[in-house]
């Protein structure tokens, strides 16, 4: 489906389904895991999680678990909250040298006396399975090829499995973290949309919001966009992931202003989550290929 008038609203916006995404690109990954594995080796991941944040517990698992039907090898490797940077500086050195490890990911947040910093700085750039070394966000912003954060690229990914055009529209990214914000920014812009970013001082949130074609919010507080915030039409992103008392996820977006004004919109759960892991096991396979297949 081909959304090239967004400024109509449709009865029936469309749903952007991540497990759909995620399914796909695992199809498409497979036949290349298996091809490494026979021509050299499966493409390998070491996961280091350090401490005991509940959170990281859960996606590490699925992690591995996604590693595993997929045939790509991995390995976890956990230490306490009271782990030391120096410590942890040491494991990433020894994975750095390993050639059978093509990605190394640092699990996040990490306990308050790690430099976290210095570690995500220590991990070999070729080996950069999330793409947060300065490096690799320097081959980001120059827009030549590298690792990029997975949640963005996965954004990306969706947007043109469900052919949304990106050129020419207007863009509004809520958030500017390292890890999602900035990066979608850039990658909005490297597709030619027009970009505009807002954080916690931009004054008129709402009236900026409202000039986005392409909407995004990766804030982290749970339905704080609501339909004084979406142009009738806009394609609307939800990136965020809030734990609700009841246990339940909420997103950043109200969901029914987004279903009652959006042409399109991805659901919590549902939308975004699904695309993260699918995008660091592609990174996972394109580091393999690159340390296998080239020269
Ligand atoms: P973060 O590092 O806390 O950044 C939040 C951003 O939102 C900051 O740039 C902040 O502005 C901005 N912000 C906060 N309050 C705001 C407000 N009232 N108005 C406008 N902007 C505001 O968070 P993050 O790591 O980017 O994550 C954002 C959300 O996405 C979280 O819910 C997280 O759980 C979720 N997430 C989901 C996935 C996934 O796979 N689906 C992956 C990563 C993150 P300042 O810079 O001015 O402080």
């Amino acid at each position: 489906m081909v959304l090239d008038d967004m400024s109509q609203k449709q009865t029936t916006p469309l749903i952007l389904d991540g497990k759909w995404v995620r399914d796909q690109i695992f199809s498409e990954l497979k036949p290349r895991v298996e091809k490494l594995a026979r021509s050299h080796r499966p493409p390998g991941l070491a996961v280091i999680l350090a401490g005991t944040d509940e959170g990281s517990e859960i996606y590490v698992r699925l992690k591995m678990k996604t590693t595993g039907e997929l045939g790509i090898y991995s390995e976890k490797i956990t230490r306490p909250d009271s782990v030391s940077t120096g410590e942890l500086l040491g494991i990433i050195e020894g994975l750095n040298q390993r050639p059978e490890i093509d990605g190394i990911l640092v699990q996040t947040p990490l306990p308050p006396q790690v430099d976290k910093n210095r570690v995500l700085r220590a991990i070999e750039p070729t080996k950069d399975v999330d793409g947060f070394h300065p490096l690799n966000v320097g081959a980001l912003v120059e827009n030549i090829p590298g690792p990029r954060a997975c949640t963005p690229v996965g954004i990306l990914d969706m947007l043109r499995r469900y052919d949304i055009p990106v050129a020419g529209r207007h863009a509004v990214v809520v958030g500017r973290s390292d890890i999602v914000g900035k990066p979608l920014a850039l990658l909005l812009l490297h597709a030619n949309a027009t970009v505009t970013i807002c954080h916690s001082k931009t004054v008129n949130l709402a009236e900026e919001c409202r000039r986005a074609d392409i909407l995004v919010a990766a804030i982290g507080k749970a339905h704080l966009i609501t339909r004084e915030f979406i142009k009738p039409g806009a394609v609307i992103i939800d990136v965020g992931m809030n734990r609700k008392a009841d246990g339940k996820l909420a997103g950043d977006i109200n969901p029914d202003d987004a279903k009652a004004l959006g042409s399109a919109y991805t659901p919590v759960p549902g939308g975004v989550g699904p695309l993260t892991i699918a995008m660091l096991m592609s990174n996972t396979v394109d580091l393999a290929e690159q340390h296998l297949c080239s020269g």
